[in-house]
């Protein structure tokens, strides 16, 4: 269910050819719209000006997905661990996607040539892979969570050699009583399925959970390589729910993503201050996407403009009609920046969409750092 940016650029290639791309996002989390009606009502509200409006290039096919829309909707979502729904139609291509993510997503509904992507975008920009290691001195629990989904791995404990490696010293321990070094073997094998389950699947970081002396130890037997990933430590019981987990995955993960911002931000204040390695203002940030020297855009949550794109060369401008590089007469579009996102996918750019971070709104809700 995770969604990944080769997809993102495998939906962004689309081109509505015949008529546009009707692309839609849906809150479905049950916590905040209780009813499945509560649901079918929010999308009915955002198709019906669309309908309303004219599409030249292809009223019926718009239709025809809002239609298609509603009854995919309609035919019941399920909402056990779905947050949020993406859908990209084209009916004149027959043209259908739909992405469940276990995250929210705002209510959206976008008509464009082209699937709009910055959702989806901005999902796996917040949403990296946490492995949870939770532990005290008798047992260990292992997960992982992504985009909002926890995977129970506690297989890897399991798996791991028992007896093998110590000459059966661990079963000598109990019978002994000598609890404490059971005990440390026990929390021992905890950071080696840990690292195990980093080679075989691979994260970003690790949260290390359990009582303070407990996740000490754990952290002293850790792989380098892990140890550089913790990302947090939490005083939960190895008890502890799946619920619990998640809400502390949850909390985790947001303290990482706004340290993440504010250093990436810090980074292009500091360019853009030094003239030198980054760009701010939509206008510079157009002009370096066009020239391909972006390395990293950074967008505002919510920032649109409107603007131009050259369809003949990919020229992304706000002041038009004629293409600056070409000559060709531009096409007018009411969202540049989601242009500009979109150009920068195609780009293989990194792209981090901030939430409420005054730096970047300083610098004119955009702004870039650059390859060259
Ligand atoms: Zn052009």
């Amino acid at each position: 269910m995770p969604i990944n940016a080769s997809r993102i650029r495998d939906l962004a290639g689309f081109k509505g050819l015949d008529a546009p791309v009707t692309s839609l996002y849906l809150d479905v989390d049950g916590r905040r719209r209780i009813r499945a009606r509560d649901v079918e009502v929010a999308l009915e509200r955002m198709a019906r000006p669309v309908r309303e409006r004219d599409h030249p290039e292809g009223h019926a096919s718009v239709c025809a997905d809002l239609d298609r829309m509603e009854a995919y909707v309609r035919g019941g979502i399920d909402r056990s661990r779905a947050r949020g729904l993406a859908v990209f139609a084209c009916s004149a291509h027959d043209f259908w996607e739909v992405e469940t993510l276990a995250v929210p997503v705002a209510d959206r509904l976008v008509v464009n040539h082209t699937p709009y992507v910055r959702e989806l975008e901005a999902v796996v920009a917040r949403h990296e892979r946490y492995a949870l290691l939770l532990a005290d001195r008798q047992r260990a629990r292992l997960f992982l969570f992504h985009q909002g989904e926890l995977t129970d791995k506690g297989d890897h404990l399991d798996l791991l050699p028992r007896h093998d490696d110590d000459g059966g010293q661990m079963g000598k321990d109990q019978v002994a009583g000598h609890t404490a070094a059971a005990a440390h073997r026990h929390l021992k094998q905890a950071a080696a399925a840990a690292f195990a389950l980093f080679q075989e699947q691979g994260f970003d970081h690790l949260v290390l959970c359990g009582p303070e002396d407990v996740t000490a130890e754990i952290e002293r037997d850790l792989h380098a390589y892990l140890r550089e990933r913790i990302a947090g430590r939490a005083h939960l019981a190895a008890g502890a729910t799946e619920d619990e987990i998640r809400q502390v995955a949850d909390d985790v993960e947001a303290g990482v993503q706004r340290a993440l911002e504010a250093a990436t931000v810090g980074r292009l204040r500091q360019a853009v201050g030094a003239g030198a390695g980054g760009v701010g203002g939509l206008d510079a940030v157009l002009q370096a996407l066009v020239a391909h020297r972006v390395d990293t855009l950074l967008v505002s949550e919510g920032f649109e403009a409107p603007g131009w794109r050259c369809r003949a060369c990919a020229w992304v401008g706000t002041l038009g009609r004629r293409c600056p590089l070409c000559g060709t007469d531009m096409e007018q579009v009411a969202d540049v920046v989601e242009e500009a996102v979109e150009e920068a996918l195609v780009q293989a750019c990194r792209v981090a969409v901030c939430r409420d971070n005054a730096d970047l709104d300083v610098l004119g809700r955009v702004g870039a750092l650059l390859r060259f």
